[in-house]
C-alpha cells in the first residue's frame, strides 16, 4: 500500500474500533481503503444516523488520541478461528478467513482493544491518523451480491494534514453546488422524460441548445481549417453493415435491438414460397425420420439395415435442404433488419468506399457531429455523463502510412487547442498498446503495423512534448488509442475523449486507393473527437464553470434592466440593436425592485448584466455588471458593444471573480 492508502486503511480500523465501542453488537466485514478515502461494512440492527456519525467520528477522535500502536500477530487457521469466534465476529470473518489461500501468511493487527484478520498494512500509531472526516452511510451487499445480505457501510476519507483535508472537503462542497443534473436544472439546459421519451435520452431545451451549437460552430470552424470535409449520415443501417464492421454480433449488447422491418412486396413472394417450401418439407420429412428413430429402437427391425439407410440418406439431403432455405429466410430477414447507429465509423467507411480514391486524395478526412445511439444499462444512466444518445465530435481521417505522423499530431494540436479555449490548464493522454502475447486474441494478429504504429504514436507524442502514460495491452482491437483525460477547475478528472489508430477495419470494408505507382493499397484510418459527445462534454463543461460559461458560449449572454418604466424604450432599443448584432440579448421588464432584477440575473449567471438608469439613457451609456468583476462603472454603450463583440469573436474565458 502507499502510504496514503496505509494512512487510509488504517482509518478502516479506527471506525472499527470506535463502532464496536458504541454498537458492541456490530458484526463486521471488511474495511478497504478507496481512491479517495475508506470504509468499513458493518452488519447491525440498529440503522446507523447521521447523528450517530458524529458520535462515531468523535470516538475515532479519541482512538486517534490513545496513540495506540498498531501491532501485528503472525497465527495459525485454527488459532485465527479461535480468535475470530472469542471475539463474536464469525459471522462474516470465517468466510473471510477461509478466502487466504492455503500456505499463506495469517495475521491480525491489533489496536487498543480491537484486532482485525488484516494482511496490513498500517500506520506505526493511531495518533498519525488526524485529519479525517466521515462522510456517508450506504447500503452494500456482502460480497457485492445482492443475494446475500446488504450491509451498512459508513464511508469516510482521511489525508496525511488538515490543510488537505479541508481542500478536499471544499472540493466536495463545490462539485455538489456545481452538479451538472442540478444546474442543468436550474439554468433550464436540458431535461429527461424517462417516462415516455426513456431512460439516458435527454430533451435539449432552447438554451441548452445553445450551448451545443457554439460547440458545433467551434469544431465547424476548427475542422474547416485544418482541412477536414463534412459529411451526414442516416442514424440506422441494416444489419450488413454492422456483420461488415464486426460490430454484431460481438457489440450487440451494447446496440439498441434491431427493428424487424415487413419483407418488402416483391420480395414477399419468394419469401412465402421458402417458408411454405420449408414447412411442407418439414412435414413430409418428419414420419421419416420417426421412422428412422422407431427402427434404430427396435433391435428386431435391425435386419432392415438397407432400407434404413436408404431413408438415413433422404432425410439428410432433405435436412441439408432445408437449411438451405432456412438460411435463404434469414437472408431475407436480415436484409429487413436495421440497427440504430451506435458509432459512425461504419457509415464513413461506406462514404470512403463510394468513390474511387488515389493518393492524391488523401489525407481524407471526414468530419460529422454525428448522433448515436447506445444500449446503456439502466443501472449505468447518469444525468449527461451516462447516456443513451449522444452527439458525437467525431470524424475519420484516411491516410498512408507516410501521412499517419503528421495527421496524428495534427489531431493532438486540435486537442491542445480545445483544452486552451476552455482553461483546462491539467491534462494527461493514456496510451494504450497491445500486448503480444494476446495477438490473434485481444488484438487483430499484425505484429509489424502494431510496432509500425506504435512506434509512430509514441514518437509523435514526445516530439509534441505531450504529457502521456504508456499501458500495455488496453489497446483496442484494431490498433493503439489514445485516451485523453482532463481535470476541471476543481481537480475533477474526467476521460474527455478517445483517439484510435485503426490498421484492420478499413481492410473488412474493402476500403482501396490507388497509389503513385499505380498499384492498390488499403489506407489506414485515425478514429478522433476531441470534444467527445455534447452530453458528456456539456456534462463536464457545466461542472467545470460551475454554470458561469464563458460569453461566446452563454445562453443568454446579456441581460438589459432598466431602473424603471421610464427607461424601457431606451433598453428596448439597446435590445435590437444588440440582437441584430447577434447578441443574445433578454430585456427585464418586470415592474419590480432593482436589486430583485439584478438578483434574477445573478441566478441565471448572465455574464452581463447593463443597468439603465436615466443618466445612462441620456447619455447612450450603460452601466456594466459582469460575474466576472462585479460593477465595471458606467460607459458608451458603443464602447461596450465593440469590447463584448471582441470578447466573443476571440472565445475569451471569464476573467477571475473579484473576492
Ligand atoms: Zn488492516
Ligand atoms: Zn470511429
Amino acid at each position: 500500500m502507499s502510504p496514503l492508502e496505509e494512512l487510509r486503511h488504517s482509518g478502516s480500523h479506527i471506525l472499527a474500533t470506535a463502532v464496536l465501542r458504541l454498537f458492541p453488537e456490530a458484526k463486521l466485514d471488511i474495511g478497504p481503503p478507496t481512491d479517495t478515502g475508506f470504509y468499513y461494512d458493518f452488519d447491525l440492527e440498529h440503522k446507523f444516523t447521521a447523528e450517530d456519525l458524529v458520535k462515531i467520528e468523535a470516538e475515532m477522535k479519541k482512538v486517534a488520541d490513545e496513540n495506540q500502536p498498531f501491532l501485528r500477530k503472525e497465527v495459525s487457521r485454527e488459532e485465527a478461528a479461535e480468535i475470530i469466534r472469542q471475539r463474536g465476529q464469525e459471522r462474516y470473518k470465517l468466510g473471510r478467513l477461509a478466502d487466504i489461500p492455503e500456505g499463506e501468511k495469517i495475521s491480525f493487527y491489533q489496536n487498543g482493544e480491537f484486532m482485525d484478520l488484516c494482511a496490513g498494512t498500517h500506520v506505526r500509531y493511531s495518533s498519525k491518523f488526524k485529519a479525517f472526516k466521515l462522510l456517508s452511510i450506504a447500503g452494500a451487499y456482502h460480497r457485492g451480491d445482492e443475494k446475500n445480505k446488504q450491509l451498512q457501510r459508513i464511508y469516510g476519507t482521511a489525508f496525511p494534514t488538515k490543510e488537505e483535508l479541508a481542500q478536499y472537503l471544499d472540493n466536495l462542497e463545490q462539485a455538489k453546488a456545481r452538479d451538472h443534473r442540478k444546474l442543468g436544472k436550474e439554468l433550464e439546459l436540458f431535461v429527461f422524460d424517462t417516462d415516455s421519451v426513456g431512460p439516458g435520452l435527454p430533451l435539449w431545451l432552447p438554451k441548452g441548445t445553445v450551448l451545443i451549437e457554439e460547440l458545433e460552430k467551434l469544431a465547424k470552424e476548427t475542422e474547416f481549417a485544418a482541412g477536414y470535409q463534412r459529411v451526414r449520415t442516416p442514424h440506422i443501417a441494416r444489419e450488413k453493415l454492422y456483420l461488415t464492421s464486426g460490430h454484431l454480433p460481438y457489440y450487440a449488447d451494447s446496440m439498441f435491438p434491431p427493428m424487424q422491418l415487413k419483407i418488402e412486396p416483391e420480395k414477399e413472394s419468394k419469401y412465402l414460397d421458402l417458408k411454405r417450401q420449408l414447412e411442407l418439407g418439414k412435414s413430409n420429412f418428419a414420419p421419416i425420420r420417426d421412422q428412422i428413430e422407431a427402427n434404430l429402437n427396435n433391435p428386431v427391425m435391425n435386419t432392415k439395415a438397407d432400407v434404413l439407410r436408404e431413408l438415413d440418406a433422404r432425410a439428410r439431403a432433405g435436412e441439408d435442404e432445408f437449411r438451405n432455405m432456412q438460411q435463404q429466410i434469414d437472408e431475407l430477414l436480415g436484409q429487413h433488419r436495421y440497427y440504430l447507429k451506435a458509432m459512425n465509423c461504419p457509415h464513413h467507411h461506406k462514404l470512403f468506399g463510394a468513390l474511387p480514391r488515389s493518393y492524391r486524395d488523401l489525407p481524407l478526412r471526414l468530419a460529422e457531429y454525428g448522433t448515436c445511439y447506445r444500449y446503456e444499462q439502466s443501472g449505468e444512466l447518469l444525468g449527461l455523463m451516462r447516456v443513451r444518445s449522444m452527439q458525437m465530435n467525431d470524424a475519420h481521417i484516411y491516410c498512408t502510412e507516410e501521412q499517419f505522423a503528421a495527421e496524428f499530431k495534427a489531431v493532438n494540436e486540435m486537442y491542445l487547442k480545445y483544452f486552451k479555449i476552455f482553461g483546462l490548464g491539467k491534462y494527461q493522454m493514456r496510451f494504450s498498446t497491445h500486448d503480444p502475447a494476446q495477438l490473434g486474441k485481444k488484438f487483430v494478429d499484425q505484429p509489424e503495423l502494431w510496432k509500425k504504429t506504435e512506434d509512430m504514436v509514441r514518437r509523435v507524442l514526445v516530439e509534441s512534448g505531450i504529457n502521456f502514460v504508456e499501458v500495455a495491452n488496453e489497446a483496442a482491437f484494431y490498433g493503439p488509442k489514445i485516451d485523453v483525460q482532463v481535470w476541471s477547475i476543481i481537480g475533477r478528472e474526467f476521460t474527455i475523449a478517445t483517439n484510435q489508430v485503426d490498421f484492420a477495419v478499413p481492410a473488412r470494408f474493402g476500403l482501396e486507393y490507388v497509389t503513385a505507382e499505380n498499384t492498390k493499397a488499403t489506407p489506414l484510418c485515425i478514429h478522433r473527437a476531441p470534444l467527445g459527445t455534447h452530453e458528456r462534454f456539456i456534462g463536464f463543461l457545466i461542472e467545470h464553470f460551475a454554470g458561469d460559461f464563458p460569453v461566446w458560449l452563454a445562453p443568454e449572454q446579456v441581460r438589459l434592466v432598466p431602473i424603471s418604466e421610464k427607461q424601457l424604450d431606451y433598453g428596448r432599443g439597446l435590445r435590437d440593436t444588440l440582437h441584430a448584432a447577434g447578441i443574445r440579448v433578454t430585456l427585464d421588464e418586470h415592474n419590480d425592485k432593482l436589486g430583485a432584477k439584478i438578483r434574477r440575473g445573478e441566478i441565471d449567471k448572465v455574464p452581463y448584466t447593463l443597468v439603465l438608469g436615466g443618466k445612462e439613457a441620456e447619455a447612450q451609456a450603460v452601466s456594466v455588471r459582469s460575474r466576472a468583476k462585479g460593477d465595471e462603472g458606467v460607459q458608451p454603450f458603443a464602447h461596450y458593444l465593440e469590447r463584448l463583440k471582441a470578447e466573443i469573436a476571440t472565445r475569451a474565458l471569464p476573467e477571475k471573480r473579484k473576492g
